[in-house]
């Protein structure tokens, strides 16, 4: 269905199909990369009257202090994703500019491309890997932005800091090189925040909405150059965090509760490891694609053994990857919902 009043690339898009967007039914949710942990905040309701801080002090200061950055190299966004979408908004222009993406990789920078009439070059991960870094600029076609998710979502590899540094050097006045670390907190050595002043072109995405366990908040952070953050800043909403936002975000990024995500994110790890051992032993399970993230991908010998999980209430995500319908990323939850996991593969293992 589309509308007449929306341009035509408005009217040509999909509905975006999210994790959560699918309306399914089930016990075990394992879809969307989430933690299983419930942590407890405390609010104030007291202000509610009054505009919150547009970029609230102590949240920010403290996003520094945990992501060894200065005050002055962050903004605070509505997740991630609005990041994403500012990065788009405020350097490319609608009907002109282009974006590289490595595919396969998280579906938003298309999705977010698309809404904004900006080309997409898909580059693969192999590219990413492997190719000379001039080969990457070439074939990126004078893209403003180039998406590098470390680790990847949905394949969860990872890539060295030699090569992203090689990678944001290549492109220096060409582009800007997005690291897109969504999941970092599961393998931080890797984390490319440390470079954010020593490049002119380096941008680092982050977020609450994994390890810390709070994607119900809505609560991401950019990390980049003073001269990059103020660009952005001046198409960012005037108010775009809720104080009731700031105040869980505080408190989340508190030492004692920075403490505790550490612990969970080992427990996680753990898990992950345990997962992958299970995964390992079962004849339907023909591919397992190493992780460093809190999900595991894996490729089915048939489409059928994803249908029957589903249709027990285990509700994993199903993706197409290179061409094969028959890959599934499988989230780390609790152990009690590995143990769903675990039941199913004894189950299809025959
Ligand atoms: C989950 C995810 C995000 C989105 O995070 P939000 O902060 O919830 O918007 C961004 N990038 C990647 C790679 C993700 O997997």
């Amino acid at each position: 269905m589309s509308n007449k009043f929306a341009p035509e690339y408005i009217q040509s898009l999909k509905a975006y199909s999210s994790a959560k967007s699918q309306k399914l039914t089930g016990s075990t949710w394992l879809n969307a990369n989430e933690s299983p942990y419930i942590n407890d905040y405390d609010i104030s309701l007291n202000r509610l009257n009054r505009y919150p801080d547009p970029q609230p002090e102590a949240v920010i200061n403290a996003y520094a202090d945990y992501a060894g950055v200065s005050s002055d190299n962050i903004l605070m966004t509505r997740g991630a994703d609005e990041g994403i979408e500012l990065l788009v908004r405020t350097f490319c222009q609608n009907g002109k500019d282009s974006i590289t993406q490595f595919v396969p990789t998280y579906g938003m920078y298309k999705v977010t491309a698309d809404s904004s009439n900006v080309a997409l070059n898909n580059l693969t991960q192999t590219d990413l890997i492997n190719a000379p870094v001039e080969q990457l600029v070439e074939k990126s076609n004078g893209a403003k932005l180039v998406f590098v998710c470390n680790p990847n979502n949905p394949t969860g590899n990872t890539i060295s800091l030699d090569r992203i540094r090689s990678i944001v050097s290549a492109f220096n006045d060409k582009a800007l090189v997005v690291v897109d670390e969504a999941y970092i907190e599961f393998c931080d050595e890797l984390s490319s925040a440390k470079f954010v002043n020593e490049f002119g072109n380096l941008v680092v995405l982050r977020t609450l909405s994994k390890a810390f366990a709070l994607a119900g908040l809505r609560t991401g952070f950019v990390l980049s150059n003073p001269s990059l953050i103020n660009t952005m800043r001046k198409v960012l909403a005037p108010y775009p965090v809720s104080g009731i936002v700031a105040q869980i975000a505080e408190q989340a990024l508190s030492s004692c509760n920075i403490q505790r995500v550490k612990r969970q994110v080992a427990i996680l790890n753990d898990n992950r490891k345990a997962l992958e051992l299970q995964l390992r032993q079962c004849k339907q399970v023909v591919e397992i694609l190493p992780s460093n993230a809190n999900f595991v991908t894996v490729r089915l010998s048939d489409k059928k053994f994803i249908d029957s999980a589903m249709q027990n209430g285990l509700i994993m995500r199903p993706f197409t990857l290179y061409d094969q319908d028959t890959w599934l990323r499988i989230s780390i939850g609790s152990e009690q919902e590995l143990n769903v996991v675990f039941n199913w593969l004894i189950e299809i293992n025959g």
